[in-house]
């Protein structure tokens, strides 16, 4: 335990070291007797979880929010004891991340897709709500370093969750860390989940690589050499030189895309040049040239062209020493800094952080100091990373686990109608978490949502005043005036003469239709049978509610309804021949 804390401590100074001991002799206690399932005592996994941060060089209260994040839901201890002890700012931390523990890929995601695609499944708004939710960037962090820390002892877990565990981290967890630009972070979390979800190819490309690393090492380790002799005869400034291999999973989706031809990947292995400054890196991809032949086509300028996420570097590929070809690197200092730590090298330099300088290169970064120069008040850098992106959104889940986006203020309707239109015009009432709570009820972050409908009812036109999203307004104008005409129809026209008006348009077709199909227990959705399997009387029929023509009735075992289930599970409904 004690080597751990140590080479924690050895990044911080004079009172933030006291502090680090102090959360650490507390969450000891808390978790004491507490075991994890490797029968390693609990504690360990906060302090290793700890260490993983302290390499992003994050701030004191970070390491300190970090070795206390599971004690408020693993132990006894309260946040107020947190906040009397250690302060507002990390208790607001630990909360954070107990709250965002609770976010789970939703079931229907838990299949395996295909490892080429880039992301096989569409949690794209699961991460937003995971930035929703954390209000501030460094929550996100300590979550990044828990789950890090989670994989590395997932050997110990349950079998069945492993997979589960492993997705999360593949689906939610590694792109979290790739939009923040933590590279690192990034890396370790794909190649801790790359052999549990695809074992055979894991175990293929160790046996494969293995030689081909070795024989690298060994090559590079003399090119090196020669690199640097020859940077000096030229009377280049470089700070170092280092080689770097290809981690495990980058390396074997480019392998995919090569037909899994080795020979064929050139960054295999890399060199790196960390130069002073970037007029440096200029003279320094000069003076290379000079001495291997450049691969036309593969010189790339990331200094006048940052990638999306910040990253900065000039980028050549070489017939080096024994006609060999190899990827070089160069960039400064800082630039190193950014393509490694991302929103952490903030933390690293040691003062006077220069966060607009630095918001030019980072889309991110660049939305909060646009943010900070709306609020002039609130100038503290650790303010700029509230996350304010997504204030005005609130993320809400249905019980199969889609997320659901939504405006700050709206209600349950708004939330039936985001789902669906029937299933907003059949709305009679909604649970939260499974209590029963009342239409006009807000809807707040991470709120499970199950409506409740009657085939029967129809929306009022005081829904209007409780609603605060155009879907929903619309949908409720266009029923109630149509239930409006209806009325005066049954007032005048008691005998439904309007409907015996003979139409040659297919209105009566389909009107001779719905009482043909129950669905979802009535008879009161329009409906239509899907061109794809064309069901006949009699076939087992499942039905699924389309965005604008009411309900498609598709064969239970079509192949396109099973595509569509797998999409939105809640539109499905079941279905009979009357
Ligand atoms: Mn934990």
């Amino acid at each position: 335990m004690k080597p751990t804390l140590d080479k924690i401590l050895e990044k911080y100074h004079g009172r933030d070291k006291k502090l680090i001991l102090e959360a650490f002799d507390f969450a000891k206690d808390a978790h004491q007797g507490q075991k994890r399932l490797s029968g390693e005592d609990y504690i360990f996994h906060p302090l290793r979880a700890s260490l993983i941060l302290s390499h992003l060089n994050v701030d004191v209260k970070s390491i300190v929010a970090c070795l206390l994040h599971d004690v408020i839901d693993d132990t006894k201890v309260s946040p107020q004891e947190i906040e009397d002890k250690f302060g507002e700012e990390v208790c607001f931390l630990v909360k954070g991340v107990s709250k965002l523990g609770k976010i789970r890929l939703p079931k229907q995601h838990l299949e395996i897709g295909p490892i080429e695609k880039e992301t096989s499944l569409d949690t794209e708004n699961l991460r937003r709500m995971f930035f929703a939710m954390a209000e501030d960037i460094r929550v996100i962090i300590i979550k990044l370093a828990d789950r890090a820390h989670n994989m590395e002892t997932l050997k110990f877990i349950p079998e069945e969750k492993q997979q589960r565990v492993a997705m999360e981290t593949m689906e939610i967890f590694a792109p979290i860390a790739s939009r923040l630009g933590i590279y690192t972070m990034k890396t370790k979390l794909e190649n801790l989940a790359f052999p549990y979800l695809y074992p055979e190819e894991y175990q293929w490309l160790v046996e494969n690589v293995k030689e081909r690393h070795l024989e690298a090492k060994k090559y590079l380790g003399k090119v090196q050499a020669n690199l640097e002799k020859h940077l000096n005869k030229e009377g280049v400034l470089f700070t170092k030189t280092q080689s770097r291999l290809k981690s495990y999973f980058s390396l074997y989706k480019k392998l995919l895309r090569y037909e899994m031809d080795f020979d064929r990947v050139y960054d295999l292995v890399a060199i790196r040049i960390i130069v002073q400054d970037v007029k440096s890196c200029y003279e320094t991809l000069g003076a290379i040239h000079k001495f291997w032949k450049p691969i036309p086509g593969r010189i790339k300028d990331y200094i006048a062209f940052p990638k999306p996420n910040g990253y900065q570097s000039l980028h050549t590929t070489v017939f080096c020493d024994l006609g060999k070809i190899v990827e070089i690197q160069i960039r400064t200092e800082e630039m190193h800094e950014i393509a490694e730590r991302g929103i952490c090298a903030h933390w690293a330099t040691k003062e006077g952080v220069d966060l607009k300088k630095r918001g030019q290169r980072f889309a991110w970064v660049k939305q909060l100091a646009e943010w900070q120069k709306q609020n002039p008040n609130k100038e503290e850098f650790l303010n700029g990373l509230k996350i304010d992106f997504f204030k005005n959104r609130i993320f809400t889940l249905t019980p199969k686990g889609d997320v659901i986006d939504l405006p700050e203020g709206a209600c349950p309707i708004d939330f039936a109608y985001a789902v669906h239109s029937e299933i907003g015009n059949h709305c009679i009432g909604a649970k939260i978490n499974g209590k029963i709570i009342s239409l006009s009820s807000q809807l707040k972050n991470g709120n499970v949502v199950e409506i409740l409908t009657d085939k029967n009812k129809k929306p009022s036109r005081d829904w209007l005043k409780l609603v605060k999203t155009n879907l929903a307004r619309s949908h409720i104008k266009k029923q109630t005036q149509f239930n409006f005409f209806v009325e005066l129809k049954e007032r005048f026209f008691p005998e439904n003469r309007f409907a015996k008006i003979p139409s040659k348009k297919p209105f009566k077709k389909k009107l001779e239709q719905t009482s043909l199909i129950i669905i979802g227990g009535g008879t009161g959705i329009a409906y239509f049978l899907a061109k794809c399997c064309q069901p006949k009387n009699g076939d087992k029929i499942v039905a699924y509610l389309t965005q604008a023509k009411g309900a498609a009735i598709h064969l239970q075992n079509c192949q396109n309804l099973k595509r569509l289930k797998s999409r939105s599970p809640e539109k499905i409904l079941e279905a009979k021949w009357q």
